[in-house]
């Protein structure tokens, strides 16, 4: 059969997502569940975003709205831009394929991290494009020997920050540096799922870019606004992009409850207050408690931690995963050692270490 399939497809090694919650509960005999292994929102959705989905059911033999008129008029107040300087997407996911396939031609080339978001590799490598990955430095992406891996064919780069699993983040002296030197004719796409979570100074927040001709920002309603299941993003980009990137997708691409969702979620600053909260406390604790155990892990800015178990992290999972925890193991991303946590509820933290404990 291979030889029907185009060989950028037979040649991608998928992404592995968990099994679902319920199935893990019936495998293991088990009462309660905590996960802890994608990055998702402990506190649930927003309530105000769950009310409106409700009062909008009845509206969904209708096609969503292709303009997301209402989305992006909110989105841009909030912002202080123009609604034109937006694109949404059925995720970010969605959205990294639309801008591979608005900006990058067959032969030209793709660079990001070799330890980052898989799904940057996944897309380009679907839509036939050649990506070039460079090693982390100290966890960190190594912006210099990017800089060198630069060549004529290279169109696109995607820099995940904070970085998806080390939660590290590239500085704004670092990226303004890194700016100056970057060909007019190559996009720089900064995915900032996780910027509600920042908790330095010296974070480059992608909006204050967007008027650079070449920068592309990307942001999600999965993680802070707890809509994950819903798939929606945007990025943000100047209005010529935009424009480019609007022709590229397609007319429906988000759904109707989505708009609805994130359109509530969006004034509903409490709940966004409250969760960054909730993760921030959750660092403290978790720092303070893998430090008393003597494990070592990287320094986050973002909800999750990317932990040094000492031994084969697959193992860990598993084990763990017994007890009704469920974290990331990062094989796939060459991570032999270290598991991944979302920092969770206080209750939740405190379960996990001490299963952690128990599994160490
Ligand atoms: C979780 C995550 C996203 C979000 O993807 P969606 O498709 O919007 O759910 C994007 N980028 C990174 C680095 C992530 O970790």
């Amino acid at each position: 059969m291979e030889e029907l399939v185009r060989k950028n497809i037979v040649n991608i090694t998928p992404y592995i997502a968990g099994k679902p919650i319920e199935e893990i509960k019936r495998q293991w005999a088990l009462k309660e569940i905590i996960k802890l292994a994608s990055n998702e929102n402990p506190l649930g959705p927003s309530l105000k975003a769950m009310e409106a989905i409700k009062k909008n059911l009845s509206k969904v033999n209708r096609y969503p709205d292709s303009l997301g008129f209402y989305l992006k008029k909110k989105l841009a107040r909030y912002l202080n831009v123009k609604p034109a300087n937006i694109v949404l997407g059925n995720g970010s996911d969605e959205l990294i394929d639309i801008i591979i396939k608005t900006f990058v031609e067959d032969d030209e080339n793709i660079i990001t991290a070799d330890t980052t978001f898989l799904e940057y590799e996944i897309i380009s490598k679907v839509n036939g494009r050649r990506i070039i990955t460079v090693p982390l430095r100290y966890f960190k992406y190594d912006l210099e020997a990017i800089k060198k891996k630069i060549g004529k064919k290279t169109k696109l780069i995607f820099i995940a920050n904070p970085n998806n699993p080390t939660g590290t983040y590239v500085t704004k002296y670092e990226f303004e540096d890194f700016m100056r030197d970057l060909p007019a004719n190559v996009l720089l796409v900064l995915d900032e799922a996780y910027d509600t979570f920042i908790d330095v100074d010296d974070f480059p927040a992608g909006l204050n870019y967007i008027n650079n001709k070449n920068v592309i920002v990307l942001k999600t309603f999965s993680k802070a606004y707890g809509l994950a299941g819903l798939r929606i993003g945007y990025c943000l980009a100047s209005q010529k992009l935009a424009s480019y990137m609007e022709k590229a997708r397609q007319p429906f691409n988000v759904n109707f409850l989505a708009h609805v969702a994130a359109t509530a979620a969006l004034d509903d600053k409490k709940f966004l207050r409250k969760t960054r909260k909730t993760i921030l406390a959750g660092k403290d604790y978790l720092y303070d408690a893998l430090s008393k155990l003597g494990i070592v892990y990287v320094p986050t800015v973002a909800n999750f931690i990317l932990i040094d178990v000492g031994r084969d992290g697959v193992s860990v999972f598993k084990e763990m995963l017994k007890y009704g925890v469920i974290v990331r193991d990062m094989d796939q991303y060459g991570l032999k050692n270290f598991i991944r946590v979302t920092i969770g509820t206080e209750k939740e933290n405190e379960r996990f270490i001490k299963v952690l404990k128990k599994v160490l």
